[in-house]
């Protein structure tokens, strides 16, 4: 039996989820497949697990909640067990390297790659009665990957007489991936759409999109905070350290101390809860157009004469009513070619805040909210702030669906966020800032109409909003290289990855040519031929290197080259060079400007690429980086941005691969003859597949090369294939590091070398022997 709290009780009985409980329940009891979409706030993490526990889903097995984010995996396990009157002993939570899961745990929140890897020791999740996958929306790539394990498990636990049920929830209405994909569900699963009362929430736009998104979110909650009434802000923006600088800074601004009584004071000098009051006092500020919150203001006020005694409520407005500036389209433009000269604008602007926050005496109660902020300061964010202040919380796409912060009314929005975009090349991914997609906008607009009407205020203008800002982002998965995916699902013991029933499936001749091209660089092989039944489908496992490889974050290629420079004392370099690669055009001027090497012959040579990379951070060191590139042809550019990968890259390694610890210097020595020739080894070796033979010989000697890529340039007479960064290989080595490519032999001529658009590859027949020695 539960005991809850009158108070927990009460708070409960106001989400709309409650009042669905029993139609719940009686889907869930008839159903194995259920899909539970609902606006964020509307209770599906905190209640549904508690719904199924009531019903006596954890009596004999464990309730399995999933969550794709390490914030919510905490936040809600804690609270669920609050709710419930149990201890974490009973409601626990799990995640790579931390959990308080006991055998007594009754309900468990986990992250979805931890029950990916339980899968793989207990396939068919023997422990649970309930997988519930939350937050499916996100489309990370562990719950792509467990929706699809979890299609076929929960049949097969029917066949074995003890049924396991699959909730999928979602905080969008858009499941049509899950429900209109029949590989996935042969029959679509029942959906229910939780009804929430969503109040409005008008949405401004900037006129003008300032690149400066900070500065722009700054201001703003300045605005609201020095003129707007009461209620709480919630600021969007990409990374802890943007939440900590905007923390700082508004704290700054207002502060808060804890032996001044803010209740008199406010009641004084600022009847905040007075909505007329409040827009009667006059703006100290100069008026600025683009200045949206100055334009609610007039709205607001205009409003209020017309209705003076009839409402001291805000103005209902309808969530859809986009508010569009006019002639901004123009506006934009102008602010890209001359970033600098607004950005000057808006510092004098800035300045002009100064009088409003100093005549302003409420105190700002600012906290941050982010992944890897600990558990009691995340907390903070559910409390009330102290009497008299104004809550007020910066924050990462957190807080977008995984967290609902009560009483927020004021959202601003900087329109960014940090996604993981990967080199297509080279598989080394980076987090980039990217515009949201207009999806995300609206999840983070609707933060504000939680409790009452609200506003949302996006820092840039409507025309990014339109043209910059893509509907949806594709699912993770499905940005992801492939070759990259068919390694990390082989590796997770799922064979047939070319049938994997995904939710949205990559292109299955893409992912047919990636198990090719592992399997001729040794990561993937054919089993031994004693278990492969007549009709079976070919099924290519994981090498041991293959699982050392795997365990490098960049395509398996080059994870290669990384896992075979390790045992070399190469890795310092082959980071460094594989940084290079992953950067297009790092030398633009003539080889023959390059002063160190003497007869440089190809731009891929790792001598040649390391010596650039080595002198040009020696030159950065002593601040001469500009000059030095101009004049030996490097992009500066790119040398920059080598730079940053190669820290990214080292640390990523240094965390990700056991027993590796590499530190970055700068300022590396190029590598001496013998260790650039086993660079060139190591390239062959994760190249071995592109591999070219020069026919007519020049000035170049060398007649074997491996490349990086092929591509083709030009139109018609004009066209041309061109190979970029290109390596010297000598034909010896090809037995010793690709044994696939034994006894290559001649050319031929007939029929002759042809371009494969598909694979991007030239078709090239030999005379000779392929196959193993
Ligand atoms: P959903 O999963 O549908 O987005 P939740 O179940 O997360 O909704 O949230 C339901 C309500 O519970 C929200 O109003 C939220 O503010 C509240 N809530 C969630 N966690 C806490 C907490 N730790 N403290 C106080 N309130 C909380
Ligand atoms: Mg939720």
């Amino acid at each position: 039996e539960v005991k809850r709290d009158p108070k927990i009780q009460v708070a409960r009985l106001k989400l709309p989820i409650l009042g669905e409980e029993q139609r719940i329940m009686e889907l869930i009891n008839e159903n194995e497949f259920l899909i539970v979409a609902g606006e964020t706030g509307s209770g599906k993490t905190t209640q549904i697990p508690q719904f199924l526990y009531e019903a006596g889903y954890a009596e004999h097995k464990m309730i399995a909640v999933t969550e794709p984010r390490r914030v919510a995996t905490v936040a809600m396990a804690a609270r669920v067990g609050y709710e419930l009157g149990l201890s974490s002993k009973e409601v626990s939570y799990l995640m790579r390297f931390e959990g308080n899961v006991t055998k007594d745990t009754k309900i468990k929140f986990m992250t979805d790659g931890v029950l990916l890897k339980e899968i793989q020791s207990d396939f068919l999740l023997s422990k649970y009665s309930v997988v519930i996958i939350d937050e499916a929306h996100e489309r990370s790539v562990y719950t792509d990957i467990l929706l699809g394990l979890l299609s076929r498990i929960v049949p097969l636990r029917r066949k074995r007489g003890s049924p396991l049920r699959l909730i999928i929830m979602s905080a969008t209405l858009r499941v049509e991936d899950f429900t209109e994909n029949t590989r996935l569900f042969k029959d679509p699963p029942p959906v229910i759409n939780i009804d929430s009362r969503q109040f409005p929430v008008t949405i401004h736009f900037n006129k003008n999109t300032n690149s400066d998104y900070l500065k722009e979110a700054y201001k703003k909650a300045v605005k609201i905070h020095t003129r707007l009434p009461e209620g709480g802000i919630l600021i969007f923006v990409t990374g802890q350290q943007e939440v900590r600088y905007l923390v700082k800074k508004l704290k700054a601004a207002f502060p808060y101390r804890k032996d001044v009584d803010y209740t008199k004071l406010i009641t004084k000098n600022k009847p905040v809860s007075d909505v007329d009051a409040a827009l009667d006092s006059e703006p100290e500020d100069i008026e600025s157009d683009d200045d949206e919150v100055e334009r609610e203001m007039k709205r607001a006020r205009k409003a209020r004469r017309k209705a003076k005694q009839k409402s001291k409520t805000l103005p209902k407005i309808n969530l859809d009513d986009y508010d569009m500036p006019e002639d901004d389209g123009q506006a934009d433009l102008v602010d890209d070619e001359d970033s600098e000269g607004h950005l000057s604008d808006s510092d004098a602007e800035e300045d002009s805040l100064t009088p409003a926050i100093k005549s302003c005496r409420q105190p700002l109660w600012v906290l941050p909210l982010y992944s890897m902020l600990n558990q009691n300061k995340q907390a903070r964010v559910f409390n009330p702030p102290p009497a008299g202040a104004r809550l007020c919380v910066v924050s990462t796409d957190v807080a977008e669906t995984s967290i609902t912060i009560p009483s927020i009314r004021y959202v601003v929005d900087t329109g960014k966020k940090k996604m993981r975009v990967y080199d297509h090349a080279t598989g080394a991914s980076a987090w980039r800032v990217v515009w949201t997609s207009q999806a995300s906008a609206g999840q983070r607009a609707g933060r504000a109409g939680r409790t009452a009407s609200g506003h949302a205020y996006r820092v840039y203008s409507s025309a990014v909003f339109q043209h910059d800002c893509p509907p949806h982002h594709a699912p993770d998965l499905c940005r992801r290289p492939v070759d990259d995916l068919v390694l990390t699902m082989k590796c997770m013991g799922i064979d047939k990855v070319v049938n994997f029933p995904f939710p949205t499936a990559p292109d299955r001749m893409q992912l047919r040519l990636a198990e090719k091209r592992l399997e001729a660089l040794g990561i993937l092989e054919k089993p031994p031929v004693k278990n492969v039944r007549k009709d079976d489908e070919e099924v290519l496992k994981v090498t041991p290197l293959g699982k050392a490889v795997s365990a490098f974050p960049l395509l398996p290629r080059y994870g290669k080259m990384l896992a075979l420079s390790h045992q070399q004392n190469l890795l310092p370099f082959t980071i460094a060079l594989v940084s290079a690669l992953t950067v297009p055009e790092v030398m633009t001027g003539k080889p023959d400007s390059w002063p160190a090497t003497g007869n440089v012959l190809l731009l891929g040579d790792p001598g040649v690429l390391l010596r650039a990379i080595g002198a040009a951070e020696y030159a950065y060191v002593k601040g001469e980086e500009e000059v030095f590139c101009a004049k030996y042809g490097l992009r500066e550019k790119a040398i920059k941005e080598i730079r940053k990968l190669r820290k990214q890259l080292t640390s990523e390694i240094n965390l990700s691969v056991a027993g590796v610890n590499v530190a970055v210097d700068p300022e590396m020595k190029p590598p001496n003859d013998n260790q650039a020739r086993l660079l060139r080894q190591l390239v062959l070796s994760g190249l071995g597949d592109q591999v070219g033979k020069k026919i007519a010989l020049d000035e170049v000697k060398q007649e074997w090369v491996v490349f990086q890529e092929l591509y083709e340039t030009g139109a018609d007479e004009r066209r041309k294939m061109v190979m970029r960064n290109v390596t010297a290989i000598e034909p010896e080595w090809l037995p010793l590091l690709v044994p696939q490519l034994c006894n290559l032999g001649e050319p031929l001529d007939d029929p002759p070398p042809r371009y494969d658009e598909k694979s991007g590859r030239v078709k090239c027949h030999f005379k000779g022997t392929f196959g193993k020695a």
